[in-house]
């Protein structure tokens, strides 16, 4: 039961050979057998789950169950979710109890009736790729407990690697949902900047932030965004189209499907394990009908330098409001107000939220404003542009996810650039505001996971989504589990 698809799930909760009840006392039993060393959640409150879950028998008892009732899921701890603890990986929000739902939540618990199994551990505010800078500790890796699972939503991912969960939420600014999936195993998916409202998930980079589903499967990431998609009159930049299926282009075949594969991807810069795997992939694409292109995105290796000034810039307007006075951390002790500010920000924030407050206030600052946040502002049109040239030859993009599989605990810790080139293949995603996604395509000489990432166009979530179905129904890395955590 903890492998299957949410289909599955589904069927067994509609046919009532399991009940919701019975199925997140599952999950539950293993989070609290398992988590005390993976560290994947932050916060489980049982009775709150098995609560909605008893809704959700009620909600199928009485005919009223959708595709998703009934199903557990973990939340990323940057969902506010009215009652539950929301720290956003923080010693700032250490305490916070949110006093209302982010729209994701609303629409997975009370439209969907899926059931929050807990907050799921992430790096600070967002901040990293590997899940260290957390306040509550780091994240194992399930396939390889002394590495991380990838960040920001490492925690996600590891609840999902090790059948914490069935499906899990992230959010992804510059590679937070696919990083760590391509590292543990999992299928995730950034959509199109707007899709998603951002109406309470705590603010990094509100230019950029994209909520979207980690899952074992493109079909599971599907359902998952069918339920967190759509409209959102408190998100101001949610984008107000027609409803969609993500599932209705599910089953289609590849033929003729023009996959564009970008020069730049696939120079210097990758592990040799993870390009023979990309490359295998390649393959099998041909194999299924899909005619491949090459492209170019000339801008891309501008992608990192201009996200670190853009990024930090909108985090450190965003991170003002934690100022000890209308919620969250406050220092015990302080002379006056501006002592008090001080004192609070520099106890409650993480060394490396600190590192983009500081970075974001300089590059905004007058004198520097044109030399550096325009600047970027001007490359970050380059490489939206790039990809529009690019997606003229092509239908996908593909290339690696991530240049290397899951690194040791503590290895680029010490380094923040070597930390942040683990983003050098998604960022310019986030840039454009296209959406992105990871699947599994292999593993590496020490067992270690290995992801591919497939871009489409705007709002080209669904065939996106079909585009790695197809690859999962002609192989079974997705369907590889870790061992030692039965
Ligand atoms: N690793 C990147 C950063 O540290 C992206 C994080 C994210 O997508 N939230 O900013």
């Amino acid at each position: 039961m903890i492998h299957a698809s949410l289909k599955e799930l589904a069927a067994a909760l509609a046919a009532k050979t399991l009940s919701s009840v019975e199925l997140t006392q599952l999950y539950l039993d293993r989070i609290a057998r398992l988590n005390p060393e993976l560290n994947a959640f932050i916060t489980t409150d049982p009775e709150r789950s098995l609560a909605a879950a008893r809704l959700a028998d009620a909600r199928i008892a009485a005919g009223q169950a959708g595709p998703l009732t009934g199903i557990p899921i973990a939340q990323k701890d940057i969902f506010c979710a009215e009652g539950w603890r929301t720290t956003c990986g923080s010693k700032m929000l250490e305490n916070f109890i949110s006093p209302y739902d982010a729209t994701v939540i609303t629409r997975l618990e009370r439209e969907a009736g899926m059931v929050s199994l807990g907050k799921a551990n992430m790096d600070e505010f967002a901040m990293g790729s590997s899940n260290e800078t957390s306040w509550f500790g780091p994240v194992q890796n399930p396939w390889d407990k002394t590495r991380v699972p990838g960040g920001s939503s490492g925690g996600s991912a590891a609840a999902v690697a090790a059948a914490l969960a069935p499906v899990a939420t992230g959010t992804d600014t510059g590679g937070s949902i696919r990083q760590p999936a391509a590292l543990c195993n999992l299928t995730g998916l950034k959509p199109t900047y707007g899709v998603v409202s951002r109406y309470g998930m705590i603010a990094f980079a509100s230019s950029l932030d994209q909520a979207g589903p980690m899952a074992r499967s493109a079909a599971d990431c599907a359902l998952l965004l069918n339920a967190m998609a759509g409209f959102d009159d408190k998100d101001s930049t949610s984008l107000e189209r027609p409803s969609e299926d993500y599932c209705r282009c599910l089953g289609q075949p590849l033929q003729g499907l023009k996959i564009g594969l970008p020069r730049e991807f696939f120079g210097e810069g990758c592990a040799a394990g993870v390009m023979a795997a990309v490359q295998a992939a390649i393959d099998e694409y041909k194999r299924l009908g899909a005619e491949l292109v090459e492209v170019s995105l000339p801008n891309s290796h501008l992608s990192v330098p201009a996200y670190y000034v853009i990024a930090p810039a909108e985090a450190s307007s965003n991170l003002s409001r934690f100022d000890g006075v209308r919620y969250g951390y406050r220092a015990p002790e302080y002379r006056d107000l501006s002592d008090m500010y001080c004192k609070t920000r520099a106890q409650g924030f993480g060394a490396e939220v600190k590192r983009r407050i500081l970075i974001g206030t300089y590059v905004l600052s007058h004198g520097y404003y044109d030399a550096y946040y325009l600047q970027a502002q001007r490359i970050r049109r380059l490489i939206a542009d790039d990809f529009v040239a690019a997606f003229r030859q092509c239908d996908v993009i593909l290339g690696p996810t991530s240049p290397s599989t899951a690194f040791k605990q503590g290895e680029k810790a010490a380094d923040p650039v070597q930390m942040y080139l683990s983003d050098i293949y998604t960022i310019a995603v986030n840039l454009a505001g296209l959406p992105g996604m990871s699947l599994p395509c292999g593993f590496d000489d020490q067992g270690l996971p290995i992801g591919m990432q497939l871009i489409g166009n705007y709002f080209d979530e669904a065939r996106l989504l079909n585009v790695a179905h197809a690859y999962q129904q002609a192989s079974d890395w997705h369907r590889r589990t870790p061992a030692g955590l039965e």
